[in-house]
């Protein structure tokens, strides 16, 4: 089996309702999504946050078996290639060995070791609202209603509408469903203790991203100040970007995002990794319907850690935010049921895609 052509789909989902984390609003949200084509009929589907080049397709792509994945990624990776298209490839290259093999890539990893995974909802973004207190507290009651028992909301705005808010919403949920707050880097070093010291009375998961993704030091400085986990790293690309934050242990949770670290090849070698060095991963999915399967495929194969009787939940960041190309783009939809989604059981990443949603929004 030979790789003969790679198609590149740039789309883009205008949000009629636009979010803001603590560093941007979202006003639109662009997809990168390749075809990789086979000589035998077989095509994978990957996504990334940019697409290859024409001639690094050419040079590394065109012309191998999708089983040379690691030879392919080192051939992009040398060439220049910037590792958010390596990991749209990459997926792809994982889709088709699936495919080939007629097994879910979870199997091609290891096997399952969970065939469903507790979700937590991404949600309560800041909004354009006349009472935000108010919009916050109803969003995540309607989570807790629809049955998740986490989720996540978005601080960095400042002491003032963090402390209020996060306080508001854990109110509002009760003491029983976890809740994680996600800064998105938008804090310095002494802003994100003394904040994340108030916020943490609320019986925090985790404090994601409370500065920018490579200051280490600060990482552990902040991982000593604060009796909270924190997490982050989910724009990081490339294992050896990983490297000083999990040998330093910076970071209590690693979110490594598969479309941005370089798709599955290079999540395993950082999920091992983080397994030296005792540091939890919790994958980082704020995407199509592509990478929420691949997401799942390596929930799936993550043990837990450590193997407790009551372990630690393997858990999906489930976007509750308006997204087509992650909603309809799979012919049939990831939903989640009481905040529990089941992983595609299909071959390859196990979803069909709706070519008629990349007509729409390319
Ligand atoms: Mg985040």
């Amino acid at each position: 089996m030979k790789i003969v052509d790679v198609k590149t789909y740039s789309v883009v989902y205008p949000v009629q309702d636009p979010f803001s984390n603590g560093m941007r609003w979202t006003r639109q949200r662009p997809f990168a999504i390749v075809e990789v084509i086979t000589d035998n009929g077989i095509s994978g589907w990957g996504e990334g946050t940019t697409v290859p080049a024409r001639r690094a397709i050419d040079l590394n792509v065109i012309g191998r078996s999708p089983f040379e994945h690691e030879v392919i990624w080192e051939g992009l990776h040398s060439q220049g290639t910037d590792t958010g298209a390596i990991s749209a490839i990459d997926i792809a290259l994982w889709d088709i060995m699936g495919k080939a093999l007629d097994q879910p890539i979870c199997n091609l990893l290891g096997g399952a070791f969970r065939d469903r995974v507790q979700a937590y909802a991404t949600g309560l973004f800041r909004r354009e609202r006349k009472d935000p207190t108010a919009a916050l507290v109803e969003e995540a009651r309607s989570y807790a209603d629809q049955g998740f028992k986490a989720m996540k909301m978005k601080v960095g705005f400042g002491p003032e509408y963090d402390i209020r808010n996060v306080a508001a919403v854990r109110r509002a949920i009760g003491d029983d469903i976890l809740l994680a707050v996600d800064a998105n880097c938008a804090y310095d070093r002494g802003s994100a203790i003394a904040v994340g010291q108030k916020l943490a009375e609320n019986d925090l998961l985790w404090f994601e991203e409370p500065i920018s993704s490579d200051d280490v030091e600060g990482y552990i400085e902040i991982r000593r100040a604060l009796k909270v986990r924190i997490s982050g790293a989910e724009q990081l690309r490339g294992h050896r970007a990983f490297r000083r934050m999990l040998q330093e242990r910076a970071l209590d949770i690693v979110q490594p995002d598969v479309s941005i670290c370089g798709g599955f090849t290079e999540f395993r070698k950082i999920a091992a990794m983080a397994s030296a060095n005792h540091v939890r991963v919790i994958p980082h999915m704020f995407g199509t319907a592509i990478r929420l399967a691949a997401t799942l495929h390596l929930l799936a194969n993550l043990p837990d850690s450590p193997r407790a009787n009551v372990p630690f939940p393997a858990l999906l960041e489930y976007d509750m935010s308006e997204n087509a190309l992650r909603t309809e783009l799979a012919k049939e939809p990831i939903r989640h049921t009481e905040g529990i989604v089941t992983v595609p059981q299909g071959p390859g990443l196990g979803i069909e895609i709706n070519r008629d949603l990349l007509t729409k929004y390319g």
